[in-house]
């Protein structure tokens, strides 16, 4: 049963935070190390010139370290700039975002090669956070739901599973814009990608997790928190002050 899913709260970081952002990965693991943590999970995704910091500074804490992205070719080989999933293993993060909208639009990441990069984190045994999302106009013209199933088919491997796999459904349009969709919208779509899920992977995708994104802050998450069908949510902004994040993390 999809209400049994332990949800996630998830921040990334973006292209933001040096060495002197670190007290907010310690005031965030102390925060998410209480009560909570025994039905939550959190999660904060720093850039990857503070991955190994940030997760020798949170080892016996409830805070997971994640990635922002990685190379579709898991291992190593010439490719500059980029990093591999081994690379983000080796640095003891468990997590990586893939296909995040800001990817597909400023580097023109088709799903294909964000199926690519989600089977990389799967080889290296990392979780792929695999979002999704619409633009404003497939939205103005109605194409939400025809989207949405497009990525979904065209982004996750066959194997997806629950434990190599987190959803994240980020309309482009809210992202970093101070807008959010409707509960009842939210509750519509994430159930259709609930139901996308269930047709493809029977019952295993009854229990793959499925964050909403999008301007999430300390003032909507307990709407969005509680909606049907939302078992957590990706943080942009409102993740990077310990205070904000853990705001929304007790949203719950
Ligand atoms: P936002 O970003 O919370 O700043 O809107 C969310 C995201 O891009 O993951």
């Amino acid at each position: 049963m999809t209400s049994d899913i332990r949800p996630l709260v998830a921040g990334n970081w973006k292209m933001n935070g040096t060495r002197s952002s670190l007290d907010q990965i310690r005031a965030i693991a102390h925060g998410v190390s209480g009560p909570l943590s025994r039905k939550l999970d959190a999660l904060i995704c720093p850039p990857a010139t503070l991955l190994y910091v940030a997760t020798t500074l949170t080892v016996d804490t409830r805070l997971m370290i994640g990635a922002q992205d990685c190379h579709q070719k898991a291992r190593t080989g010439a490719h500059t700039g980029d990093i591999s999933a081994e690379m983000i293993r080796d640095c003891f993060a468990t997590h990586v975002i893939v296909g995040h909208s800001e990817r597909r639009q400023e580097y023109g990441e088709s799903n294909h090669r964000v199926l690519l990069k989600a089977r990389a984190a799967y080889d290296q045994g990392l979780t792929a956070i695999i979002c999704i999302g619409e633009t404003r106009e497939e939205r103005a013209e109605g194409r939400t739901m025809e989207v949405l199933h497009r990525q979904l088919r065209g982004s996750l491997p066959d194997d997806a599973t629950a434990a190599n796999t987190i959803i994240a459904y980020e309309p482009v349009w809210a992202i970093g814009t101070g807008q959010t969709p409707r509960a009842d919208e939210v509750a519509k779509v994430h159930a259709r990608i609930r139901a996308d899920l269930v047709a493809r992977f029977g019952e295993g995708g009854e229990t793959i997790r499925l964050l909403y994104g999008g301007s999430v802050n300390p003032g909507n998450a307990k709407e969005l928190l509680g909606i049907p069908h939302v078992n957590g949510a990706l943080i942009g902004g409102a993740s990077l002050k310990a205070a904000d994040f853990l705001s929304i993390y007790h949203a719950y």
